[in-house]
């Protein structure tokens, strides 16, 4: 005999181990069984069931059994049968992937209902009103999801019944006319698909379970994967559960509520209350929610309870916790828990919060942040002096500023935003079909629902703008526009300010001002909670990090503002940025120079702007590491375009001969391929006086920084060097000019001389070019291009977007270090440059050096530091912090 693998288990067998199994709603409902907390029983069928089922078509041999048998434990336990004529069993079959992927897939309330267990279900409940109603939620559901009606004309049947009875609500709508709407509704569903909604409830079951397993496909799970790096081939559980209804009338009632505020972090519950209503209701906006603290006045015994359990689960998960309820006739049942999403600003403030409480440690406060919302903190808020009224009020479901153009769908906003605008999508509510545009769009804005609408969750997850049941908007999509509570009309088009902290809607472009957050980081003052919050995990971050964090600049204010934002030196000087605006004319001149002593005067002329660009920088740095690199992009590049010159000369009555001079120059300097053509080392090889002119600035530079008292460390790198010939002859000619000036001023100086590692060629002999080089510094812009053997500009412009939809990468390498290709040659580099020259000095230097992702992969690749743009310092110094700990035990609760 074979045993098949377990694919079923019971609540009572998970636990919160075993999400990648039951799903993390599994391992929540399980969990919290264990914990005695009032869940309905049921089952979940796991996972690895789902995967067999996608990738053959059918469900694993053994899983149909193990099924069955737990549903008649299920029946036995709760004494009723699925379905049965008197008083019917009814389930929910609900969809639960690993990672909480909110309203992307399926879920189907009500599964054992049909023309006989309906009545039964009236009887029992005494309600002829509720049996009804669930019923045809029941036709609705199970018609869209799983027999594939589209789920509009569902909602147009459903609006025509409520217009003609003159009721505002569904819930308005009386028994008999339910009776009525559930035959249209199976009417509709024999229509479309010419077959009738089931009476069998175990093949309404079979094929509920089977169209989650379907939904894991679906086109917005699918997108939502993509943004949120979900891996594709997870599958999802199925959960089966007994009902609990909360839509028995005023004594029931269903919600969601949070142990802390998502939005703000701020302590005590939070939550919607819809009274009278089953769980998608709430989520779905068709009635405007009640505060939960309106809870405790209908209910307190139940309010009571609520909190109660909202703190064992925060206590037990050491985290804010989500959860969904229902109140059945006064009785309250929990039907899923999770550690909750939150805003930048929430992650902040609970991580820290709970370390003070004592109940998470600092290292387990640092895991619960990272980079990306911390930088989301940094970016400006408007300006709340500007005393502008807004056109509405809403929800502030989740913080941040944004300005953008009114768009009233999904597919506007995405046209919009692939020509380039910025848009503000504004929608009664959304569902998960609005995902693409809500992606699309820096802000959402809509008229109903609130902090736990989808809107809200969705927004808040990505980090968008949002405010949501905006009062008094009334939306009108198919005209595309929407009117304020004054009278206000703002229609496609028109401008809009979003203010997701305040809850306001302005219309016009606010001004900003900079972020309390951008402040404090420059300041190392904290003015409020989430300012102390966001320094003092900063701090054990620089407490922890092994990686030095320095800045990519070129200019000493830039230089200075790394610094006050906690910089520990320059990786990158990149001089080619000195040589442009005024300057351009005498690098031209150095370029036409037809002899030596043209060329010489050009240089000469250059050298003092140099030496000055040099001293501020090391002036600002001082005591601090400041790696300058030698010219490195192709001369042309300095030189007007071909076109503009040919078109000046050609409009001229009397061409000036120094443009056809200039012409000859860019026709003969034209290159195929300049980014592998005449650039970095190949310059300094090629053109006489260039990098003498460089060495020469920094080291004057340097002297005259030691002669002010300063402490400078200048450090001089060379570019794009493929083989250790190149570097030779570059470092010996640098060597010559650094001893010249030591020699002409009298001063010693010990300049480290390095290389950028850039090139795959440079990576594979990193050794060999190890032993003229005092640090490595990979350029990893460059070496992803040539690894890769593509051009940025061209790619990203051209194949990039359809490469990332057909996913043959989940983020673009440009982005996010690839460590398969690129990665191990840093990694190879790294190891034999270090064998060669023990000690050696590595850092990065590239756009990847500021990203959190790639940080990790450097920290375990044993580099002495990342290099990236000012603003994304504090960003950095957290998560060299963050890749400096030891993995948690419950890494996979903070996704
Ligand atoms: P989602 O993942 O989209 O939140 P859920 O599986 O949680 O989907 O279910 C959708 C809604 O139905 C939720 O509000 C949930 O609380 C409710 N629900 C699910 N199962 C039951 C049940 N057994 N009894 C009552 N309500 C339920
Ligand atoms: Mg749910
Ligand atoms: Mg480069």
């Amino acid at each position: 005999m074979t045993t098949s693998a377990q694919y079923v288990y019971t609540f009572a067998e998970g636990s919160r181990d075993m999400a990648a199994l039951l799903g993390g709603k599994g391992a929540g409902l399980a969990e919290m069984t264990r914990l005695g907390l009032p869940v309905p029983p049921g089952f979940t069928i796991t996972a690895d069931a789902c995967r067999v089922y996608l990738a053959t078509g059918q469900e694993p041999s053994g899983m149909g059994l193990q099924a069955a048998h737990a549903l008649a434990e299920l029946e036995t336990a709760m004494g009723r049968s699925l379905g049965g004529p008197d008083d019917p069993l009814l389930v929910s079959v609900r969809s639960g992937a690993r990672f909480s992927m909110p309203g992307m897939m399926e879920t189907i309330l009500d599964v054992g209902l049909n023309d006989r267990s309906v009545t039964g279900l009236a009887k029992v409940s005494g309600d002829e009103r509720f049996a009804w109603d669930s019923y045809r939620r029941l036709v609705q559901m199970f018609g869209h999801t799983v027999m594939g009606v589209d789920g509009e004309l569902f909602d147009r049947a459903l609006a025509d019944h409520k217009a003609r009875r003159g009721a505002s609500g569904d819930h308005e709508l009386d028994a008999g006319e339910l009776i009525l709407l559930t035959d249209e509704y199976k009417d509709l569903v024999r229509a479309q698909t010419g077959e009738d909604f089931p009476q069998d409830p175990e093949e309404q079951l079979a094929r509920a379970v089977r169209a989650v397993f379907d939904s894991w496909n679906a086109e917005r799970a699918r997108i939502y994967r993509r943004r949120e790096h979900i891996p594709e081939d997870l599958g999802t559980a199925v959960n089966i559960q007994a009902m609990v209804f909360g839509n028995l009338g005023h004594d029931s009632g269903t919600g969601v509520a949070f142990t802390r505020d998502p939005a703000t972090g701020e302590r005590g519950v939070y939550g919607d209350y819809l009274p009278d209503a089953q769980g998608e209701d709430v989520v779905a906006g068709v009635r405007d929610a009640l505060p939960l603290t309106e809870l405790k006045r209908i209910d307190r015994g139940v309010y009571a309870e609520l909190g109660d359990h909202l703190r064992t689960l925060e206590g037990h998960y050491r985290d804010l916790c989500d959860v969904e309820f229902t109140v059945e006739r006064g009785k309250l049942w929990i039907l899923q828990t999770r550690v909750g999403k939150r805003t930048a600003e929430a992650a902040f403030r609970i991580a820290h919060d709970l370390c003070r409480e004592n109940v998470i440690t600092a290292d387990d406060a640092l895991h619960r942040v990272d980079g990306t919302a911390l930088t989301r903190l940094m970016f400006p808020r408007f300006d709340t002096g500007s005393g502008d009224r807004p056109l509405a009020h809403g929800v502030p479901a989740s913080p941040g500023a944004a300005v953008g153009v009114a768009v009233f769908d999904s597919a506007e906003a995405v046209r919009r935003a692939a020509a380039g605008d910025r848009t503000v999508l504004v929608r009664r509510e959304t569902t998960a079909d609005d995902l693409p545009g809500m992606i699309a769009a820096q802000a959402v804005l809509t008229s109903r629902g609130g902090k736990t609408s989808h809107a809200a969750v969705v927004a808040r997850g990505m980090g968008k703008v949002c405010v949501c049941g905006a009062e008094g908007l009334i939306v009108d999509t198919e005209a595309r526009l929407f009117t304020t509570s004054s009278g206000v009309t703002v229609r496609e088009g028109d401008t809009l300010s979003v203010d997701g902290t305040a809850g306001t809607v302005h219309r016009g472009a606010l001004p900003l001002t900079a972020s309390d957050v951008g402040r404090t980081l420059q300041t190392g003052t904290a003015t409020d909670a989430l300012t102390g919050a966001v320094l003092a995990t900063l701090a054990h971050a620089d407490e922890v990090r092994r990686l030095q964090v320095r800045a990519n600049a070129d200019t000493p204010e830039d230089a200075t503002r790394a610094r006050a934002l906690g910089a520990q030196g320059i990786g990158l000087v990149r001089t080619e940025h000195m040589f442009l605006g005024e300057r351009r004319p005498l690098i031209e001149a150095m370029i036409l120079a037809d002899d030596d002593t043209a060329r010489d005067s050009a240089l000469a002329a250059l050298l003092p702007l140099q030496r000055a660009d040099f001293t501020g920088i090391l002036a600002a740095m001082d005591g601090l590491p400041v790696t300058v690199r030698l010219i490195d992009p192709p001369l042309h590049e300095f030189l007007p375009d071909h076109v503009d010159l040919a078109v000046r000369l050609a409009r001229a009555a009397h061409p000036d001969p120094r443009d056809r001079a200039l012409l000859d120059a860019v026709e003969r300097m034209h290159e195929q391929n300049p980014m592998l053509g005449l650039r970095g080392v190949r310059l300094a090889l090629t053109v006489p006086g260039l990098t003498a002119m460089q060495v020469r600035a920094i080291a004057e530079a340097v002297v005259s920084r030691l002669r002010d008292g300063g402490q400078p460390y200048a450090e001089i790198m060379i570019p794009l060097v493929g083989t250790v010939e190149e570097l030779r002859l570059a470092r010996a000619e640098t060597e010559r000019v650094l001893s010249e000036v030591s020699a002409e001023t009298g001063t010693p100086l010990s300049c480290p001389i390095g290389t950028m590692i850039e090139l795959p060629r440079a990576a594979l002999t990193a050794g060999r070019i190890a032993e003229a080089a005092d640090f490595f510094s990979f350029g990893t812009n460059d070496l992803t291009q040539t690894t890769w053997g593509l051009s940025r500009d061209d790619a990203e412009a051209s194949f990039f977007p359809r490469y990332l939809e057909r996913g043959v990468f989940p983020v673009s390498p440009f982005e996010t270090i690839d460590r398969d290709g690129v990665g191990r040659l840093v990694e190879l580099a790294v190891a034999e440059g270090r064998a060669a020259r023990p000690g050696l000095e590595t850092g990065i230097c590239g756009e990847h050096g500021g990203d959190p992702d790639s940080i990790h992969f450097f920290h375990r690749a044993g580099l002495d530091y990342v290099s990236c743009s000012p603003f994304r310092i504090p960003a950095a110094r957290l998560e060299a912090g963050r890749a400096a700990l030891p993995e948690p035990a419950d890494a996979s609760e903070t996704r």
